[in-house]
């Protein structure tokens, strides 16, 4: 049956038809022999809080790099609200970078550094303040004006590159593993105000990091880089849940693999299969439906609110579950050692993934 044209024609503010704040088709990047970026095609909404999430070298900081205008690519094509500005220079692109290293001016006062570009682009005096002390009051530092770079914290000195990106109000912000340098509590702190902050100023952030529990706590969507591409963009929750391969699932947050006979053992069918530690019950009443899997504890290590075990299945392969310490104290951890378990999940936890 034919579907009805005007059911079929989105209506014209949907996402799909609004210019992407960034598009990059068919990026590569080598230096010498080293291939850095092989092929990244993506589109990141206006407005998006966006996360490059992978390991070392996996190539995040060149794609940050080129989308900059840092970097030439070797081929393809990187646009910015819909212009293609790959040959641009840095300063005819409306982005704005905040490092991991800050790069204050060290002699200068917390305002000055924040003016700094504006005064550069002959921004006359008193809007130059104006704008500075704005953008200051913006990253909760209204107050710390007059003092040096080396008179405030690291989360302070953060905040003051923060300001100085967006004294310039930027379309695009990128952001290279900005919290890199701090401890984790402050960096957690800075994490949600991070968050807090974009979502005020509403513009397009670009954050590089290879912290995967960074990546799901603040982004509208990730990307995960391995080897030069990407290889899964979703909302935390897709990739977290429904990761489209072994190495996704192994590097965003822990997964159990199961595979071959261990496989056909436990589930029934063959393949590569994923299943979250935290989805893992040991002992207990099987529900219908649950998965059973008989094994010995090796080992068992408290962390306070959690305690993890590592099972090895007498189908071969080996896991880890971890609980929540709702009873279970350490001394209690210590006798689980050495002794038989059955593990159950639901089966809708197990993932399937491309062999
Ligand atoms: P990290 O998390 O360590 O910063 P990354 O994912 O950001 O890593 P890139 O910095 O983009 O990775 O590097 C990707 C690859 O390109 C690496 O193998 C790196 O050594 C190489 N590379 C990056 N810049 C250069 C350069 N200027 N010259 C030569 N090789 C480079």
């Amino acid at each position: 049956m034919l579907k009805t044209p005007a059911l079929d024609t989105p209506a014209l503010d949907t996402p799909a038809l609004k210019t992407p704040a960034i598009r990059l088709a068919g990026l590569r990047k080598s230096f010498g022999s080293v291939d850095a970026v092989t092929g990244v095609d993506l589109e990141i909404a206006d407005g998006e809080f966006f996360s490059m999430l992978g390991p070392s070298g996996s190539g995040k900081t060149t794609v940050l790099r080129l989308i900059a205008g840092f970097e030439l690519p070797t081929s393809g094509v990187v646009e910015l609200a819909g212009a293609d500005v790959t040959r641009r220079a840095p300063f005819e692109r409306d982005v704005n970078t905040v490092f991991q290293d800050y790069a204050l001016f060290p002699h200068m006062t917390v305002v000055d550094n924040v003016e700094y570009g504006l005064k550069v682009r002959k921004v006359g005096r008193r809007e130059r303040r104006e704008r500075a002390e704005a953008a200051l009051a913006t990253v909760r530092l209204a107050g710390y004006s007059h003092r040096k770079p080396s008179q405030l914290s690291g989360g302070q000195r953060q905040r003051v590159a923060l300001a100085r990106a967006l004294v310039n109000e930027p379309k695009v912000l990128l952001l290279d593993e900005p919290l890199g340098a701090l401890d984790l509590k402050l960096r957690e702190e800075m994490q949600l105000e991070l968050k807090q902050i974009q979502r005020q100023i509403g513009i397009t952030f670009v954050f590089v990091t290879h912290d995967q529990q960074e990546a799901l706590t603040m982004s509208d969507r990730i990307a995960v880089f391995n080897a030069g591409r990407i290889e899964q963009v979703g909302t935390p929750a897709e990739v977290y849940d429904q990761p489209g391969s072994a190495f996704v699932a192994d590097f965003v947050g822990t997964s159990n693999l199961l595979r071959g006979d261990a496989a056909t053992a436990i589930l029934g069918e063959d393949g590569c299969f994923a299943i979250r530690p935290e989805k893992i019950a040991l002992g207990g009443e099987p529900e219908p439906g649950d998965v059973t899997a008989t094994g010995r504890i090796v080992d068992a290590v408290y962390a306070g609110s959690t305690t993890r075990f590592v099972v090895q299945l007498d189908a071969g392969a080996r896991v880890v579950a971890l609980q929540q310490n709702l009873q279970t104290s350490s001394l209690d951890v210590q006798s689980y050692r050495d002794t038989s378990v059955t593990l159950r999940w639901r089966r809708e936890h197990t993932i399937r993934l491309p062999a």
